[in-house]
């Protein structure tokens, strides 16, 4: 209780008391004067003894206000304590709900707060995916507006190359075709590296074999490049499983770079691929990689520098060997992205080791019994290749029987570029020149094979084939459709297929590439 208020409570509880007392002396008196008088005494000492005596009323009259008088003091103290307390109470209550008020007010501030950060962080995240998107559409389009005159320049290079020529035009042809090929090395290197740098590329997770990657890879690079006196092998430890999961496409990306320089700067000896297992749990395994060469070897100082942009050991060896000294950042970029790192060994005459790590994640059935079938076959793990062996599935010269071809392409040089190449390969097309003419001209001759543009005005290739494939009961073939486009991205493929296209050339094509596409999918019929 506080002071002012233990005053007011003594304050009142005196005043009770004196009440009480005045009470209990005002009637005792009164009481024994009324008495008195109705006797018709005088008013003296002996007579109210005489009075007080007589009538034991007058005892319970006299102490009953006392005590009266007590009690309502007591009663008015305790009334007092009562209402103090309850005005504590109030008071506790009142200072409870300012307080719980006030935290109210900071807890809805915090909230409005929190709520505002979370408008601006979904503002920044769609303005981060817009520039992302904007960055994706700048990348796709300039891929597109490069590649279709690179299309026409090495089109025509492979053309012109026809045994007619003198030595000195077949030289020039050859560099024109040389640097055609290397603006295009560049062009792809520094779109993939924007890619990644941009943070549009994203990682995918398939289930893959690595014995089957590496196949791949030597497929890719085509051994025809090696050298007589340089053997290419792979071999993959037995106790990795079968099947993984990882995004496969990068990995390969990865390894056709470093072979593709192991290759290009090994004169003679070994290039192999080694795969062991790191370190690995239950549903992850870190892959370590090798791909070991007996080339010139790199220099110490000039080690380090090489996984940077735009660097190479020395510009002789550029011009001796091409290249633009961008594969191996986006290798360590791509590496980084698979969750690894990549270094490097070397020796000057000796030979270089190029190392890395990535981690993939294990299938259910990546334990046990695929394991077993791996140990039991200790792929055929190790495979050796010399420079005479490699795509056998693609025989250049093998004929392939007259085929009814539309070329479905904007581009009036492109369409001759291509027309050209296919007069080669002894076959003709007809053309259209956006999807609706494709549309209209498969509904009346029955084609079996479309070379489809993606980027074609009034309807570009994609909806053509979604159109063209909507109309198939009414079509007297099912043409197999293979886009052509300049649209070379992952994404440009992933959309083709989606629509129902059978399969994917990138511009700029080559003469052997358009062969090659037509075997695989009319070799059967030849
Ligand atoms: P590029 O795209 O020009 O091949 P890289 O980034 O892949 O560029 O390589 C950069 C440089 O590293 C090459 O120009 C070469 O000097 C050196 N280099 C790469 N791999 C090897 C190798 N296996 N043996 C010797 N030198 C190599």
């Amino acid at each position: 209780m506080n002071q002012p208020q233990e005053k007011k409570t003594l304050h009142n509880t005196i005043n009770y008391a004196l009440i009480g007392l005045f009470f209990g002396f005002i009637f005792p008196i009164a009481a024994t004067l009324f008495d008195i008088s109705l006797q018709n005494l005088p008013l003296t000492f002996p007579n109210v003894l005489k009075v007080q005596s007589m009538n034991p009323l007058h005892w319970i009259i006299d102490t009953a206000p006392v005590f009266l008088g007590l009690f309502s003091a007591l009663a008015g103290y305790l009334k007092d304590q009562v209402v103090n307390v309850n005005r504590e109470l109030e008071e506790i209550i009142a200072k409870r709900t300012e307080s719980i008020e006030r935290k109210n007010q900071l807890l809805k501030q915090e909230i409005d707060h929190r709520k505002e950060a979370e408008l601006e962080l979904v503002k920044a995240k769609e303005q981060a995916e817009a520039g992302a998107n904007a960055k994706t559409r700048f990348l796709s389009t300039m891929s597109h507006e490069i590649r279709t005159p690179l299309n026409a320049i090495i089109g025509m290079t492979g053309l012109l190359n026809d045994g007619s020529l003198s030595s000195e035009q077949r030289e020039f042809v050859k560099i024109i075709d040389k640097s055609g090929e290397n603006l295009l090395g560049i062009i792809n290197n520094i779109l993939e590296y924007a890619k990644i740098d941009s943070g549009v590329a994203v990682l995918e997770e398939v289930e893959f074999s690595i014995t089957g990657l590496l196949d791949d890879v030597i497929e890719i690079i085509s051994t025809n490049n090696l050298k007589e006196q340089v053997e290419l092998s792979y071999k993959v430890d037995e106790t990795i499983p079968s099947v993984l999961i990882g995004d496969s496409a990068r990995i390969r990306q990865v390894l056709v770079h470093l072979v593709r320089n192991a290759i290009k700067f090994t004169e003679e000896g070994l290039i192999t691929i080694l795969v062991e297992p790191g370190q690995m749990d239950e549903s992850s395994l870190e892959l370590d990689i090798k791909v070991k060469d007996t080339g010139i070897g790199i220099p110490k100082e000039n080690q380090e520098g090489l996984f940077k942009y735009f660097s190479q050991v020395d510009s002789s060896n550029t011009r001796k060997y091409g290249g633009t000294g961008l594969g191996l950042a986006i290798c360590k970029k791509l590496v980084e992205m698979l969750g690894g790192e990549i270094s490097l060994e070397s020796e000057v005459g000796v030979g270089s080791t190029f190392h890395f790590n990535i981690v993939v994640k294990k299938t259910m059935n990546s334990t046990g019994e695929n394991d077993i079938i791996a140990k039991d076959r200790i792929v055929e793990s190790t495979k050796r290749l010399s420079p005479s062996e490699g795509r056998t599935d693609i025989n250049i010269n093998m004929p392939v029987k007259k085929l009814k071809i539309l070329l479905a392409e904007d581009n009036d040089i492109n369409q001759k570029v291509i027309g050209k190449m296919l007069a080669r390969l002894g076959q003709s097309c007809d053309v259209a020149g956006n999807g609706i003419e494709a549309l209209e001209m498969c509904q009346l001759i029955p084609y079996d094979l479309i070379f489809m543009d993606m980027k074609m005005p009034e309807m570009d290739g994609v909806e053509a084939t979604v159109e063209l494939l909507s109309l198939e009961p009414k079509l007297k073939k099912t043409p197999v459709i293979v886009a052509m486009t300049a649209n070379a991205m992952d994404e440009d493929r992933k959309k083709c297929l989606d629509a129902g296209m059978n399969d994917f050339l990138a511009k700029p094509v080559k003469l052997e590439e358009l062969e090659a596409m037509m075997q695989k999918w009319f070799k059967a019929e030849s």
